[in-house]
């Protein structure tokens, strides 16, 4: 499709889409959109489920946002577009694209953006009902089968979106700046151990974004003199008897522990 791609390569990002499941799982249960960032949505969406609002989804939140659980919300495709009505479109196929493959999602609607707070008269809704009766929406297909599959932003665009986001979530303007212990929503909160090794596994080597970069000298000197004062380890093993050992930590990735796990 040449000429979806064409209008991807010159439409500004009007919003993402985002999907919705547990970290541990491979399931999506629910799917949104947002014109801001999927951080600030998945915040808002915490705050209205800690609130106690009775929706499907928010329900969901509160049975799976603990302490041994995460919910993570996972942005599935960045939408380029000239109208906003784009965005609600995509909102539809991913909707239908994952209730089509299986995952029970909780959205109450099959998404898209109608004229908002606009409350549709019994009639009207039997009557689009009716119409909708048996249509078919289309598959837009993942990875190769996907529309924007092998396409590229141009780098101008790329600048554009760059400027725009910069600083977005820095200083003040990050919505938990100067928040601190109990006031911080991630306060007290724990990882499970496989959420940690997926995160782990995710950016590994060449998945890592420094794999194979130095910092530049600028930059070294002003870790250096961040670091100026600080005690720190003198040695590796200095460093493992007190991270390590002394905690009853083992690392596959240090030399010492994995010494020590031989020896015993
Ligand atoms: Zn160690």
């Amino acid at each position: 499709m040449p000429e979806v791609k064409d209008r991807v390569g010159e439409s500004p990002i009007i919003g993402v889409v985002y999907a919705v499941r547990r970290y541990a799982a491979s399931e999506y249960r629910y799917v949104g959109i947002t014109t801001k960032t999927v951080g600030i949505r998945s915040r808002q969406h915490l705050k209205s489920a800690r609130a106690g609002r009775k929706t499907p989804f928010c329900d969901w939140i509160r049975a799976h946002d603990s302490e041994s659980e995460e919910v993570y919300f996972e942005p599935v495709e960045l939408v380029a577009g000239d109208r906003l009505v784009d965005l609600g479109l995509a909102e539809q196929r991913w909707i239908a694209k994952l209730r089509a493959e299986g995952h029970r999602l909780l959205n109450l609607s099959d998404g898209g953006l109608g004229p908002r707070g606009y409350v549709w008269t019994e009639a009207q809704r039997a009557a689009a009902g009716q119409r909708s009766r048996g249509r078919t929406r289309p598959d837009i297909g993942s990875g190769s089968d996907h529309p924007s599959w092998g396409t590229r932003r141009s780098d101008e665009q790329r600048a554009k979106w760059s400027v725009q986001r910069k600083g977005m979530n820095a200083g003040e303007r990050n919505p938990n700046f100067g928040k601190f212990g109990p006031e911080h929503p991630k306060f007290g909160h724990r990882m499970s151990e496989e959420s940690k090794a997926r995160l782990s596994e995710m950016r590994k080597g060449e998945l890592n974004p420094n794999f194979g970069k130095s910092a530049s000298a600028e930059t070294r000197t002003r870790m250096s003199i961040a670091r100026k004062g600080k005690k720190m380890p003198s040695s590796r093993r200095s460093a493992h008897t007190r991270y390590h050992s002394n905690k009853d930590v083992f690392k596959d990735t240090c030399a010492y522990c994995v010494e020590d796990r031989q020896n015993t």
